[in-house]
């Protein structure tokens, strides 16, 4: 059965990519070949556990060894608004008795233990890699578990030795579109409903996004999943359009949905004001596709108007002091294209970016953003990104955590823009608060300390003077 799903993800029509591969490199799936000494990054167990965890009243239950959870718990910063349930590592600890006699009334019981102590709305269960090779049926678990109890509990069949991170995210997917999308009824519906998709609220970005959708009076019905609930996920096959946001993580879902529900998605971004001000135009005008009044069309635009010209104010003490600085950018290639736009918005050079992730489409983008001569980065090693920035031929890099060392060891400002990252920067909101930060790390008298020679440099040095 779980093979069919990965054959199923595998082959997804709604991926350009994957539908210019051949039957047999589809059945391979998207994981590339590891070069040795390269990180191997996340396993499918891991993909699956970073897509879901964001919703927050949930209870997330690892059935694994305590290492599985150890590993995937707590590492991204998914903001909640109500429950902090899901903040809370919940695991089977499997030990050796359950490897010899099977692990299945270990994981029933720790069910049973979760919905005495904290009753939430449902519980997921995640397989990894020990339990899938024993044989336990998470599936068969959750099954009595769910009649016993009266209560969702949802199996997520992603054991890590399946794939990849991204392979992952897609299983999550099927989950919830297997167990948890069109369980439940809204309360009402309104014209105006909308499901967002592929967005985690990673340091809060989605409240950046969701006071110009309130201020249209569009209501978000289920955002999957940053700071989503249980039921507002049971309940999203009501909305009327869908935006995926950035990646194409989650494009099984939105296709999917609008295949079962004939709800029309789009694929957008809110990094960067015109991107913002296009990904609200777009909602807008599929909501009066699906019957919402022409008027809001208005609306949208003069809220946008209002909004570029509020958010351009505010950056208009900066551009003066990035205009020209150079920035080498290594998002892991997703939507780097977003982010590129957002800096040529306040007059940075982008030097480089990686599209290591990226898909044809978004490096079709990056080319007609930065010109045909782009300088696009497949794949860097830390020794090519050293001697790039120690050349100098970047003021500042963006990147992930993992990369933060090799600029410091360059004396290079660096800003963290992936998952990990502490600041918000979605909507126009987020653009002024990127641009506040750049300038803050650019301008940082850190710098200047730290390129000149130490004390005992110039001395020595001072020595041979003549
Ligand atoms: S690869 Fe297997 S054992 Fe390792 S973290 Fe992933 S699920 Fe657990």
């Amino acid at each position: 059965m779980l093979q069919n799903k990965i054959q199923e993800v595998f082959n997804e029509p709604g991926c350009a990519k994957n539908q210019t591969k051949s039957d047999k490199e589809r059945k391979k799936g998207c994981a590339k070949q590891l070069q040795p000494g390269a990180a191997a990054g996340g396993c499918a167990f891991d993909g699956a556990k970073i897509a879901l965890q964001p919703i927050t009243d949930v209870a997330h239950l690892v059935h694994g060894p305590i290492a599985c959870e150890g590993n995937s718990w707590d590492n991204r910063g998914a903001k909640s608004s109500g429950s902090r349930l899901y903040r809370t590592g919940f695991t089977t600890d499997i030990n050796e008795l359950d490897v010899v006699y099977g692990g299945e009334k270990h994981l029933f019981k720790s069910i049973k233990e979760i919905i005495d102590k904290y009753d939430p709305p449902a519980v997921f269960v995640y397989q990894t890699c020990v339990p899938a090779m024993i044989g336990d049926d998470i599936e068969a678990v959750c099954k009595a578990a769910s009649a016993k109890f009266a209560k969702p509990v949802i199996p997520i069949n992603a054991p890590g030795f399946v794939g990849a991170k991204n392979l992952g995210n897609k299983l999550a997917g099927e989950a919830l579109l297997d167990y948890v999308i069109g369980t439940e009824e809204p309360e009402s519906t309104t014209p105006y409903d909308i499901n967002i998709i592929g967005e985690y609220n990673l340091s809060g970005e989605l409240w950046q996004v969701k006071p110009l959708l309130e201020h249209l009076g569009i209501r978000i019905l289920a955002c999957i999943s940053g700071d989503a609930k249980y039921h507002e996920i049971a309940q999203s096959h009501r909305a009327r359009a869908a935006m995926m946001v950035c990646s194409k993580a989650m494009i099984n879902i939105a296709r999917k949905m609008e295949e079962r529900y004939q709800i029309p998605f789009f694929e957008g971004s809110f990094y960067g004001i015109s991107d913002t001000s296009e990904s609200l135009r777009e909602i807008s005008r599929l909501l009066v596709e699906r019957g919402a009044p022409a008027e809001l069309l208005e609306r949208t635009e003069a809220l946008i108007q209002r909004e570029e010209a509020r958010a351009w104010e505010r950056l208009a003490a900066y551009k003066p002091r990035l205009r020209g600085k150079r920035v080498l950018l290594i998002t892991g290639g997703v939507k780097s294209w977003s982010v590129v736009a957002a800096l040529q918005e306040v007059g940075m050079e982008v030097v480089g970016t990686s599209v290591k992730k990226s898909t044809a489409e978004d490096k079709e983008r990056i080319k007609e953003i930065m010109g045909q001569d782009a300088h696009m980065i497949d794949d860097m090693t830390p020794r090519e990104m050293y001697k790039m920035l120690s050349e100098a031929q970047a003021d500042i890099m963006l990147s992930g955590g993992r990369s933060q060392f090799v600029a410091l060891k360059a004396k290079v400002p660096w800003l963290d823009i992936n998952q990990e990252r502490h600041h918000a920067y979605a909507g126009y909101e987020g653009m002024v608060d990127l641009v506040r930060e750049i300038d803050k790390a650019l301008y940082n008298p850190i710098w200047s300390q730290l390129r000149k020679a130490a004390p005992w440099d110039a001395r020595e040095a001072a020595q041979w003077l003549p």
